[in-house]
């Protein structure tokens, strides 16, 4: 038999797909592997000569092209049509600075957008899948991309297939292969060689594809293809991963579209005055075309794009992964946060608290009574090379309770003589699992599951309330129950649909209860949840009477509000629930399709939902929320895969840290919209109010140009990184749809933008009047300089400058500081004053520059003052 090698090597790509039609040994032999998986000395080896196993990309936008980019934009376009003019005119002064002001943009541009690209990739890193392989004998975690042909991989229900397998072991395997083949019901699987060369994909029963998904059960499969020479990668080619402007991008280019035609009528306007005034056509047509690039705010999809990015960044650090950046800016809007139980509001870590056999007659074991055999037989747990058990936190509470009274070598022992023939799997829909062992002639069916599903299934001889009873009174105090039934049976059920029937007409074997404590640091989170007008709300498979008592201990169930269960639930009609869904705190025993009712029914409400999930069948409810958020360690690949948002320590109060970072980059994205958007205005009202006054057009070509290029530049950016408000949390969550203009921030713009002009033009009438001879470099030191004072004031909605740190946002002072110093350059460097007609002030006019531009600052902290006062007013007058 020839090895994967030499076939890789010496056969065409066609010949390859015929992997179904080996038997398992033959494919183990054929890849040069055994069932103890590939050593990892071999694996590195294979991934030389097979590289990683992942589907190419699109080549990512180069440096190159990304700058070139710049070059692109509309209002380039314009700066170079503008130097064009001045060149014709014989100015080529202002052609070489209009240039270099277009370079610089483009420069800045390309910075901006170039680490903002690296963070999304960065993000893309950290969200690529890991998957669990056999190396060296041992089960291992690695990242999907390390997958080698020969290498032996574990599939458990929820995982997306790595790499392309033919499957040696499976436990009621089944696969839903719609991505590939496009056929929606999943296929059973099984092991054994079929078909021949045309078997068609989706017929090739003992294969597992990558891409496609388990969604029930689980095997085990050895790598045949991987990367781009599986199905998937064949057919689908290269992926292109389009960059899709976020909503908020959206509405900012919408804005900055309507601005633009204002600024364009204004600049027509201007021209036509101008002409009428008599001034030079030429020059006047330059200054218009200037103002139109100065005042179209261009770069603020660019900026939102690039504090998203970096707002993503900072998420990673406080252990929420974006995957979808546009659930950074959504995530301060969320008003109801609906989340699993187990792992994030608990610990996920279940110790034994109370077993409650019953007198079954039947032995399995010397030793060790039925209730401790099923406990320890009806177990996924693996013992690792270090002697811990691994496997679901609920089963490893059963060995471990065990472990305390029996050696390792018991259980273990009890495991080889009494082996897994069969299995019905663990599934959150059904809540039970069952597996079948030897016994004597026959077999034994051991099941465990929650106690209203195993009761349902007990012989008529059992007191079924009894029961139900016994597992509430464990529930009531916080515990998770699990009832053990078993069945004798002659023989082993020959296929999926006779498996139905061996949960049937059980016998009991008794009650464990588990506890599992909520993490210490969820009960102040819902406290912010609460105070921040968020609902937390708990969705849960878990027992009504467990996730009541888990939801007081947290304090989540508040007043008049509701636990409602998954069979309430069913019988509700919709038009009860929309009445009451506000008011329900605690929903429990749901399944995982009762989550996409709850969500849509909030959304219905006008509510923007940030809804968790770990399962399978929770991915509809995951992409149906506002922000589905999957769970780093306990999650499935798939609903991985559905979420906007994974939680790399699956804690409940991470959601909560990333919503009050969402809106602080919120907040902080309206704060340069409304930085630029106010700069914007004044310096449109200055240049077009000017000759309205009967004033000199104030400002020439190039001083519009620094000033867009100074204001749109640092102090803009900076402000992304202006702390949070200290409110952050204590004020509703904005609406999801609230204009980007709503909270007074369309005013501002207005009253200060008018006021930032009145002074630029107050100073020009004034300096004019005055005989000043050096009034426009007065002018232009004014708008700059008032621009400054003005980003320095909206640091802070609320806050009073005096009460803000300098250190609390550095950048912003580093930016204030260098365009000072920028704005001193261009007035005192002989040099910059033949470049920007400016003339050197004298200390005096620089001290009334100063004075007058800090009225603008001034102006903005009493506007916080009366909103301060008012706000007062309103609550003393409630
Ligand atoms: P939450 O939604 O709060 O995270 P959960 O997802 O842990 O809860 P499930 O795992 O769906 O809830 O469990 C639902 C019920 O199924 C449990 O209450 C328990 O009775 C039962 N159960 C959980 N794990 C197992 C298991 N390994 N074997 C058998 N039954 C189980």
């Amino acid at each position: 038999m020839e090895r994967i090698s030499e076939r890789v090597e010496t056969r065409p790509v066609a010949e390859y797909g015929n992997w179904h039609r080996l038997g398992i040994a033959e494919a183990i032999e054929g890849l040069g592997t055994s069932l103890r998986g590939l050593s990892t000395q071999e694996a590195e080896s294979r991934m030389k000569k097979f590289g990683p196993n992942a589907l190419r990309r699109k080549r990512k936008r180069s440096a190159l092209t990304l700058f070139a980019g710049q070059f692109r934009d509309f209002m380039v376009l314009i700066l170079i049509v503008a130097a064009a003019i001045s060149a014709v005119i014989g100015n080529l002064t202002d052609t070489i600075i209009i240039m270099a002001i277009a370079l610089l943009n483009a420069i800045l541009g390309f910075f901006h957008e170039y680490k903002a690209d690296r963070a999304v990739e960065e993000l893309r890193k950290l969200a690529e899948p890991w998957t669990n392989v056999i190396r060296d004998g041992q089960i291992r975690e690695i990242a999907s991309t390390g997958l080698v042909p020969g290498d032996l991989v574990l599939l458990e229900t929820g995982t997306i297939v790595p790499a392309d397998l033919r499957l040696c072991e499976i436990h009621s395997l089944r696969i839903g292969e719609a991505s590939l083949t496009g056929e929606s019901a999943p296929v059973d699987k099984v092991t054994k060689p079929i078909g021949n060369a045309h078997t068609a994909i989706g017929d090739r029963l003992n294969m597992a594809y990558k891409g496609t998904v388990v969604v029930f059960g689980r095997g085990r499969g050895i790598a045949v293809r991987t990367g781009m020479n599986t199905e998937i990668g064949r057919i689908s080619g290269l992926l292109q991963e389009k960059a899709v402007p976020t909503p908020l991008q959206r509405r900012m280019a919408e804005v900055g579209k309507r601005l633009a035609y204002v600024v364009v009528i204004v600049c027509v306007l201007l021209f036509g005055i101008g002409i009428m005034r008599g001034e030079e056509p030429v020059r006047v047509l330059l200054v218009a075309l200037s103002l139109a690039v100065a005042a179209i705010p261009e770069a603020l999809p660019a900026v939102t794009a690039i504090s998203m990015a970096i707002g993503a960044r900072r998420l990673v650090r406080k252990n929420a992964l974006i995957r979808r950046l546009p659930a950074v800016e959504t995530l301060g809007a969320v008003s109801f946060i609906c989340t699993d139980k187990t792992g994030t509001l608990t610990q996920n870590k279940m110790t034994v608290e109370s077993i409650s056999p019953y007198a079954a007659p039947l032995s399995l074991h010397s030793a060790l009574d039925p209730l401790e055999c099923a406990m320890l037989l009806n177990n996924d747990t693996r013992l690792s090379s270090e002697g811990t058990w691994k496997g679901d936190p609920t089963e490893i509470a059963l060995v471990e309770h065990i472990g305390k009274r029996y050696s390792t070598d018991i259980i273990l022992q009890l495991r080889t003589s009494l082996p897994r023939l069969a299995e019905i799997p663990f599934d959150a829909e059904r809540k039970c699992m069952t597996t079948i062992h030897p016994l004597g002639a026959g077999y034994v069916a051991l099941s465990k599951g929650a106690s209203e599903v195993i009761a349902a299934k007990l012989a008529k001889e059992y007191d079924r309330n009894e029961i139900l009873g016994q597992a509430g009174d464990m529930a009531a105090g916080g515990c998770r129950v699990l009832a053990f039934a078993y069945r004798l049976l002659q023989q082993l059920p020959e296929d999926a649909a006779a498996f139905g029937d061996v949960e049937e007409d059980l016998k009991y074997i008794g009650l464990v209860g588990l506890i599992d404590p909520p993490r210490p640091e969820v009960k102040k989170a819902i406290h912010d949840c609460t105070t921040a007008g968020i609902h937390p709300v708990m969705i849960t498979g878990d027992h009504v009477k467990t996730a009541t008592a888990i939801a007081r201990q947290l304090d989540m169930l508040p007043g008049d509000n509701k636990v409602v269960t998954g069979e309430q639930l069913a019988a509700m009609p919709q038009a009860d629930l929309g009445q009451m869904v506000e008011k329900i705190s605690v929903y429990a025993r749901v399944s995982p399709e009762q989550k996409l009712r709850i969500v849509r029914t909030l959304q219905g409400k006008g509510h923007f939902v940030a809804m968790t999930g770990d399962g399978v069948n929770d991915a509809p409810s995951l992409k149906a929320a506002n922000i589905g958020i999957a769970m780093g360690r306990a999650g499935t690949d798939v609903s991985r895969e559905a979420a906007d948002m994974i939680l790399m320590d699956d804690n409940f109060a991470t959601i909560v840290n990333a919503i009050k970072e969402g809106r602080r980059i919120y907040d902080n994205i309206r704060k340069f919209f409304k930085y630029i958007m106010t700069c914007n205005s004044a310096e449109i009202l200055t240049v077009f109010m000017a000759p309205l006054l009967g004033l000199p057009i104030p400002l020439l070509p190039v001083q519009l140009l620094w000033i867009n290029l100074v204001t749109d530049g640092l102090p803009a950016l900076a402000l992304a990184s202006e702390r949070a408000e200290p409110d952050i949390m204590t004020r509703p969550p904005r609406q999801a749809a609230e204009s980007l203009f709503s909270a007074g921030l369309g005013w501002h713009i207005a009253r200060i933008g008018l006021l930032m002009a009145a002074v630029t033009l107050g100073t020009q009438a004034f300096a004019t009047g005055a005989g000043f001879p050096r009034t426009q470099t007065m002018v232009f030191t004014v708008l700059s300089l008032s621009q400054l004072g003005h980003v320095l004031a909206i640091r802070s909605d609320h806050e009073f400058i005096f009460r803000q740190r300098i250190s609390s946002n550095l950048p912003l002072y580093g930016a204030l500081f260098l365009t000072f110093l920028l704005q001193m350059a261009v007035i005192y460097i002989p040099f910059c004053n033949a470049l920007f007609r400016t003339q050197p002030l004298s200390l005096a006019e620089l001290l009334t520059c100063l004075a007058l531009s800090s009225i603008v600052f001034h102006a903005v902290e009493v506007e916080k003052w009366v909103h301060k006062k008012r706000s007062g007013f309103k609550t003393n007058v409630l």
